[in-house]
């Protein structure tokens, strides 16, 4: 059996991003600003006419933000010019209206305050030149790109495709959430945690429903589902008489890449690829038990997905010290639903008391999972240990 980091180790190895060539540079087709602009409301005046404060000047126009200057300032005078207005020919510097006073009914200004040349005001094309390329393709669009874009006039982009995910739960005793489980069902919850799972990671999901376990059924349902970048099936890669996904997935060309990684829990974790010549298929057989499948999702497919965006997979880690003592048993690594918490003494960890890996009810709990390494062993109070964040 393979250990997490090596497992890990394999399924970013075999996560390659598609090609970003449908994604384009972007150039910008304006100056920003487009014009040396007002900062803040004052007057545009001449540097040397206000060296030597207080001084009248002739009040000339008006312009707001939207309206072009009709008259260049000269010596002796002002143009009133409100923040965001182009500065008219002739103004090198504005004065803040705070350090005015306005006289004369309006046709004349005094000001009170001396300023620099280019005070209060920015030049055309500082941030950026017509025609410079302000976006590189394969960057990702966070929401000032999207400002950006909108600033340089781009509605639309061609962009490279986010990873598209299937998810597929396998299971005779499984029903759809809108129905009432009867004897010996359950409802299929797995189904939506790991469309939103999905969602949240940055892909496209397509929930393909329940599969049964039956060998036509389930082949019907990964067939669809291999048309996807990454296909993830929850149930059915334990030891069970009815755990037939390895053998249909081997059927229908998926490597298999690892089966079992030493990892609690989540052990029966089956891990392939389906490649040809045009496209590629990442295949997770997550086990059935929700808090396995979530605990496999965050360590493994969250990290090919990141991948597959060309991003670098960042795992969330964080350390804190452990509120009570907690007895630690077992051979494998263990993923422990926790909770997280700032005090005046740092990260403290609450470990939760989960009724095993079926329990969803402690996990919705949980803000971390706390890990452990293989071993038996006390830890005490006061201790520090790491755990792995859950996204919010
Ligand atoms: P399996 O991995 O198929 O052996 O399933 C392990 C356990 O997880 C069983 O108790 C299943 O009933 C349960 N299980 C399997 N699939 C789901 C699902 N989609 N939602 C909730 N529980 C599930
Ligand atoms: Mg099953």
């Amino acid at each position: 059996m393979i250990s997490v980091s090596e497992a890990l180790q394999a399924v970013c190895a075999e996560s390659r991003p598609r090609p970003a060539e449908q994604a384009e540079d972007i150039a910008s087709d304006v100056d920003s600003p487009p014009h040396d602009k007002a900062l803040v409301d004052g007057y545009a005046v001449q540097s040397a006419d206000v060296s030597n404060p207080p001084v009248l000047l002739k009040i000339l126009e008006q312009v707001t933000a939207g309206e072009v200057p009709q008259y260049a300032v000269r010596a002796g005078t002002a143009t009133r010019i409100m923040t965001g207005a182009p500065i008219p020919d002739g103004a090198d510097v504005v004065v803040m209206v705070e350090d005015t006073e306005v006289l004369e009914a309006g046709a004349a200004v005094r000001i009170q305050r001396t300023v620099g040349p280019g005070a209060n005001l920015l030049r055309q094309g500082v941030s950026m030149r017509r025609g410079d390329r302000v976006l590189s393709a394969g960057c990702q669009l966070r929401p000032m790109e999207i400002g950006l874009l909108a600033e340089v006039g781009r509605a639309s982009v061609r962009v490279r495709p986010s990873p598209r995910l299937a998810v597929l739960a396998t299971g005779d005793e499984l029903v759809d959430c809108a129905t009432r489980p009867g004897a010996g069902q359950i409802r299929n919850s797995n189904g939506p945690m790991l469309v939103a799972l999905a969602q949240q990671a940055g892909a496209v999901p397509t929930d393909l429903g329940v599969a049964r376990d039956n060998e036509p059924d389930l082949r019907r349902h990964i067939q669809l589902g291999l048309q996807s970048d990454v296909l993830v099936l929850s149930g059915g890669v334990s030891a069970g008489v009815l755990d037939l996904t390895p053998r249909v997935l081997a059927d229908l060309g998926v490597h298999c890449v690892f089966h079992k990684v030493n990892l609690k829990p989540g052990k029966p974790l089956w891990f392939g690829v389906r490649r040809d010549a045009s496209s590629s298929c990442l295949v997770f057989g997550l086990p059935g038990n929700p808090v396995s499948s979530l605990v496999c999702f965050e360590l493994f497919v969250r990290p090919a997905i990141a991948k597959l965006k060309e991003q670098t997979p960042e795992p969330a880690l964080r350390r804190g010290v452990l509120a009570a003592d907690f007895r630690q048993k077992g051979d494998r690594l263990v993923y422990h639903p926790a909770v997280i918490r700032d005090e005046h003494s740092g990260a403290e960890i609450t470990l939760l008391s989960w009724k095993g890996s079926s329990d969803l009810r402690t996990l919705v709990d949980a803000n971390a999972l706390a890990i452990f390494p293989p071993g038996d062993r006390q830890y005490r109070a006061g201790e520090t240990i790491d755990v792995h964040l859950l996204a919010p």
